[in-house]
């Protein structure tokens, strides 16, 4: 199964990726949905990623930013399935990556912005949700750790929220065009640690296979994908790519 995979990825005109959180669980950040996922383990937690209740519920916002400012953002680096994607990337076998995650990672890997889609936003900024204004994740924290329980933006006094996409909150028009075009151009997407329920991040294989494009989809779990994929692989992330992508390399001499 993954010698065909391998080929497509050779062969193909234009390779879009699309992750999801089970990409970044093996450098040591739950995803919500899988076995040890924050939502699995932890139901009530999901409240913290709505924006209804972070803007009317400051105890919603005080615990969201005590959980960031316990994170000790440099024991979070990537882990082989971010490598790898890279990797493919120098190879010229990658040509959009679109990732539902916030961390990060794929940048720091070594993915470029330029190929990079980060949909739901980033954590590694925030926002005010009233005039916009945005500054660095860790000169809010500091203020976190400092003592300020909810901080509020120096400009204007709005909330102020980590740079990403809250559920119930729109997502950006041009980074959703831009996931779009890489669906409706690609002739192969792969899609990797996402449980493909989050819409409209959800449609973009469907959008894909309509314009045409095989579907691989890797994930350690069922997706609702798995019955119209041209490929599934049940695996680590981590694993998975990393064989791919040495396929690749051979082939490609
Ligand atoms: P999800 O939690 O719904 O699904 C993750 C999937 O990955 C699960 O099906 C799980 O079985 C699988 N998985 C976990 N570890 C894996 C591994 N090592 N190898 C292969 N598969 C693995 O995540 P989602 O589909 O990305 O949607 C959740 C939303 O939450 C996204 O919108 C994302 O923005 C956000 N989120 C981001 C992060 C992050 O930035 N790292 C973490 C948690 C949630």
């Amino acid at each position: 199964m993954l010698d065909e995979v391998v080929d497509w990825v050779v062969e193909a005109e234009q390779v879009a990726v699309l992750t999801g959180a089970g990409v970044s669980t093996a450098s040591g950040i739950p995803d919500f949905r899988g076995p040890n996922g924050l939502w699995t383990r932890e139901p009530e937690a999901e409240r913290l990623s709505s924006i209804d209740a972070y803007v009317s519920d400051p105890e919603v916002r005080r615990e969201a930013w005590q959980r960031r400012a316990a994170i000790d953002p440099s024991a979070i680096r990537p882990n082989p399935a971010h490598y790898a994607l890279a990797e493919l990337e120098q190879l010229g076998r990658l040509h959009m990556l679109v990732t539902q995650n916030v961390d990060g990672l794929h940048l720091d890997a070594g993915t470029s912005p330029e190929r990079l889609v980060e949909i739901h936003g980033t954590a590694r900024a925030a926002a005010c949700l009233s005039c916009g204004d945005r500054q660095p994740m860790e000169a809010v924290l500091e203020r976190v750790r400092a003592g300020e329980a909810d901080p509020r933006c120096d400009g204007c006094g709005g909330l102020v929220k980590s740079a990403t996409i809250s559920f119930g909150q729109a997502l950006e028009p041009t980074e959703l065009q831009r996931a779009h075009d890489a669906a409706v151009g690609c002739d192969l997407m792969i899609t990797v640690g996402t449980s493909l329920v989050v819409y409209p991040v959800a449609m973009l294989p469907q959008t894909a296979q309509e314009a045409g494009a095989r579907l691989v989809v890797i994930n350690a779990e069922e997706t609702p994908y798995d019955g119209r994929a041209d490929a599934v692989v049940r695996g680590d992330a981590g694993e998975v790519l990393t064989a791919i992508v040495a396929g690749v390399r051979d082939r490609l001499g």
